[in-house]
């Protein structure tokens, strides 16, 4: 049980204490063209609590985009809902906020300081001195303040993806939405940028569902992993994996979680492991 905080009664903490953020529940998600009906999730459930590091992990059309998609809004479901704190997903809207992997998207015109300020200016959310100091705040956590003047086309990828990921944090979403955020960045940066994304969540901690199909990646930056079917995607299992970070690569621990998630990914036949390197007691498989 959780004491009760100031100023709330134990009634009203427990509603916000029990509800999940996200609830997903039974979401099929089709695309319908003029020749046929693509089905890219069957009957998808989870559910997403705060500061949750939450990762959808599976292969290539699977429907991981599509469900990034339908939580921001842009999809309705076919079946099933989508629940944020309790009420229906209807739209797109400033609690949900999407990080792509294409970091071009930063209009080339404005500083880095303008990419982040803009967002919240156009939301009509804050004045200008505000926003502007909500985005050097933010700056600051990334590590660009010193480039707050500079232009997108002068900056890296990693440093680009750090000005998305500014801008996004700065809206102060319910739920930071991203999508393959580093596939397009070279391994080096990559892994620089799992890094840093993991410091910002231990001083931030927002709640973050992220969409990658590297099972490595899954086990640094996720604390939960949805594991989901090929096409159309469905639930395969949710496993914890909390206890790792960038320290753990190459860690028998961390190859023994790997090879399971990639026989709960693929199917294949059980392969013999010693069972000291093996805990199933941390999943919970579904079909
Ligand atoms: P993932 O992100 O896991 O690679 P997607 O969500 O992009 O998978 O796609 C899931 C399935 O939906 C795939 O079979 C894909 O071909 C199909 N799909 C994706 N976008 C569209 C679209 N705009 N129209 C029709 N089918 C689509
Ligand atoms: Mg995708």
């Amino acid at each position: 049980m959780t004491a009760p905080l100031p100023g709330h009664t134990a009634s009203n903490l427990s509603h916000v204490d029990s509800a999940p953020l996200l609830h997903v529940d039974h979401l099929s998600l089709e695309y319908r063209t003029a020749q046929r009906v693509v089905r890219a999730t069957h009957q998808v459930s989870f559910e997403v609590d705060r500061a949750d590091r939450f990762v959808l992990l599976g292969p290539s059309g699977c429907g991981k985009s599509t469900l990034l998609k339908a939580v921001a809004g842009f999809i309705d479901p076919s079946e099933g809902q989508i629940l944020l704190e309790g009420a229906p997903v209807k739209g797109p809207g400033p609690d949900r906020i999407v990080v792509f992997q294409e970091f071009d998207q930063l209009p080339p015109w404005m500083t880095v300081k303008q990419n982040v300020m803009f967002p919240l200016r156009v939301s009509g959310s804050l004045n200008r001195a505000d926003a502007e100091e909500r985005a050097m705040h933010y700056l600051n956590k990334v590590g660009l303040r010193a480039f707050a003047d500079a232009y997108p086309h002068t900056l890296s990828g990693g440093m680009k993806a750090r000005v998305s990921i500014a801008r996004a944090l700065a809206m102060q979403p319910k739920i930071l939405l991203m999508d393959e955020p580093f596939a397009a960045l070279d391994a080096l940066t990559r892994r620089k940028m799992q890094e840093e994304l993991l410091l910002l969540w231990e001083e931030v901690r927002f709640t973050l569902l992220f969409v990658t199909h590297s099972i490595e990646e899954a086990l640094v930056v996720g604390n939960r992993i949805l594991l989901l079917s090929p096409h159309p995607g469905r639930v395969r299992a949710e496993v914890h994996s909390h206890q790792y970070d960038l320290t753990s690569l190459g860690g028998a621990g961390f190859q023994a979680s790997a090879q399971r998630i990639h026989r709960l990914l693929f199917d294949e036949a059980p392969v013999q492991t010693p069972s000291a390197q093996i805990d199933f007691s941390d999943i919970r498989i579904a079909y």
